[in-house]
């Protein structure tokens, strides 16, 4: 059964598009490659590759991830500038048995020498709303939300499972500051013979809990897609609670390895979209009051964001 999910409504068309050419036979690699990179190359998107939310210093620096459920091989690349698709990169670099973790101008020159098109990843609208941002708040100006990341899980007819992540990070961070999106366990996680999981929100926060991660983990007792992602994001809150702290900002998609998909948050409205043998939808997770629900949506209803 061939199965997708993406996280947000800026990957609908492609994540459609992508479900039909799985469903269609093509491999779960390229559909996932050709879902995150249409978002990463349009400009309308402005938390992903091309027109990114710019760093403090207005430069665009892009994060990725990406993991091969049957190898258990990964390829990653973190705070990279005019690569045009960070995705491809860290697709390419997955396989290698070392160096598949790359960051900066290391990262950049491996997109260069792997034919990788590169790009002024800046637009006049990404520069515009920089200096907007740095004139309210000059020197004080510290990362704010706005931040989004495209991630898609895919199984294809062979049973193989991919997932792949890409995000400019958060506006106005420190140059240098990584997120979640590159690293495994966190941002991403693939086992075949389990699932997968991805996760989207404030970086630092996925980090500490291995959001990913814990997904899989709960899969591979059993746990089908859904039972499993809510778990591990409710163990999760739970365990900030016992610190005194909220959770805000945090949603995961997650994929089982029989295509069952599921997704949980802790925003009143995450919207993400799936195909699976009973058809595809877009979908809204919505937390309130201490309680998961999710129904299905029309894509015309749900705004872009900008
Ligand atoms: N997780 C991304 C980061 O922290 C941002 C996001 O998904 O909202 O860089």
């Amino acid at each position: 059964m061939a199965s997708i999910i993406g996280t947000w409504r800026m990957s609908y068309d492609s994540v459609l598009e992508a479900y039909n050419r799985l469903t269609a036979g093509a491999s779960a690699m390229d559909a996932v490659e050709y879902a995150v990179a249409e978002v990463e190359r349009n400009p309308q998107f402005v938390s992903v590759g091309y027109g990114g939310l710019p760093a403090r210093d207005g430069e665009v620096y892009m994060d990725a991830g990406w993991m091969d459920g049957t190898t258990l091989r990964c390829g990653a690349v973190m705070s990279v500038r005019h690569v045009s698709s960070p995705v491809k990169a860290a697709r390419m670099l997955c396989g290698r048995e070392k160096n598949w973790l790359l960051c900066g101008t290391g990262a950049e020159a491996f997109a260069i020498r792997s034919g990788i098109p590169i790009r002024d990843m800046r637009t006049d609208r990404s520069q515009m709303k920089w200096r907007a941002r740095i004139a309210e708040e000059a020197e004080t100006a510290g990362a704010y939300d706005g931040h989004d990341t495209v991630c898609v899980i895919a199984r294809d007819n062979q049973g193989h499972m991919i997932v792949g992540t890409s995000t400019s990070g958060l506006f106005m961070k420190e140059p240098g500051r990584v997120g979640d999106t590159p690293i495994v366990g966190s941002g991403y996680y693939c086992d075949g013979e389990a699932g997968a999981a991805a996760a989207t929100g404030l970086g630092e926060d996925i980090m500490r809990g291995c959001l990913s991660y814990e997904t899989v983990a709960l899969m591979r007792t059993g746990m089908d897609a859904q039972t499993a992602v809510q778990s591990a994001m409710k163990a999760y809150m739970d365990r900030r609670s016992r610190l005194s702290e909220t959770v805000d900002n945090i949603s995961l998609i997650a994929m089982d390895n029989r295509g069952n998909i599921g997704a949980a948050t802790s925003l009143e409205s995450f919207p993400f979209s799936a195909g699976t043998d009973s058809g595809f939808s877009m979908y809204e997770a919505m937390y309130l009051d201490g309680s998961l629900t999710i129904l299905p949506r029309r894509a015309e209803d749900i705004p872009l964001g900008d």
